[in-house]
């Protein structure tokens, strides 16, 4: 199935409920209370405000699983996030520093929340945009998540 429209995505951070549940030290999705860390300023993107953490900034380091239930796809991974109270990025376009993250990994993901195999591939981060909006114009795959290469979740793409 494919959509003849063009597909405009929507970019978002994690759930502001969430980040605020692990600013309180409420335990990850390894039962374990987030460290509390100082950035070094090298790459430590934040997943709620989608920003590089500035060197000196105190972050937290912390599983998290970006699914709201448990079935066999999904993963948990080590996440950064700020220490102090950051917005929520929600946006039609990619955080501009994007454009420098390379690789990225991204996948499609089915309703039922099962990894999409035909959408899977690693991009340049200038190409981000496009092959999310490739991936997304397939009407059966709901939605897009963006990993590091070391397949750290960054955050999720969904169709505005
Ligand atoms: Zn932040």
């Amino acid at each position: 199935m494919t959509m003849n429209t063009d597909t405009y995505l929507r970019i978002s951070g994690m759930a502001t409920d969430d980040a605020i549940r692990f600013r309180n030290l409420a335990p990850d999705a390894n039962g374990q209370k987030p460290a509390e860390m100082i950035s070094d300023g090298k790459s430590n993107p934040c997943r709620h405000c989608l920003g590089l953490i500035a060197k000196g900034d105190a972050m937290l380091l912390l599983a998290y699983r970006p699914f709201d239930e448990l079935q066999p796809y999904a993963e948990t991974g080590p996440i950064f996030l700020h220490r102090d109270t950051c917005e929520r990025y929600e946006s039609d376009v990619m955080p501009a520093w994007f454009d420098h993250f390379d690789p990225a990994i991204i996948r499609g993901y089915s309703e039922a929340h099962y990894i999409r195999y035909d959408t899977g591939k690693a991009v340049a981060g200038k190409d981000l945009t496009r092959s999310c909006q490739n991936i997304l114009e397939d009407a059966s795959v709901a939605y897009v998540h963006i990993r590091s290469k070391f397949n750290c979740f960054q955050c999720r793409v969904d169709r505005a």
